[in-house]
């Protein structure tokens, strides 16, 4: 996918920042407190995923969004390969499926 520099920028702004966010939420965590939100914070994953397995999936994603940045092979649909949009990647970074196969995973 075609990015311009400032769609780069703010993508790449906005995944740092949530990593960050998430970073803190597990150390929390890890250290016994109580952490809010955790239920909305990414579909799928095995049924009785517990929160900090949760926090850590979801951390691997945004490296893994990150690297591709990186690398130039980001916005593309891991499910049918379709390019994901700015409107998807804008609202969800992290995105790594199109919105179809996203709701065929469940
Ligand atoms: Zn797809």
């Amino acid at each position: 996918m075609d990015l311009s520099a400032e769609q780069h920028e703010v993508l790449k702004r906005a995944l740092l920042k949530k990593g960050g966010e998430l970073a803190d939420k597990l150390s929390r965590l890890l250290a016994g407190e109580r952490v809010a939100d955790l239920g909305a914070l990414l579909g799928g994953g095995t049924p009785g995923e517990r929160p900090e397995e949760k926090l850590r999936r979801f951390l691997a994603r945004i490296d893994a969004a990150l690297a591709a940045l990186r690398a130039g092979s980001y916005g593309g649909c891991e499910g049918c390969g379709v390019a994901l949009g700015w409107a998807r990647l804008e609202q969800l970074p992290w995105a790594d499926r199109c919105a179809s196969c996203a709701a065929a995973l469940g």
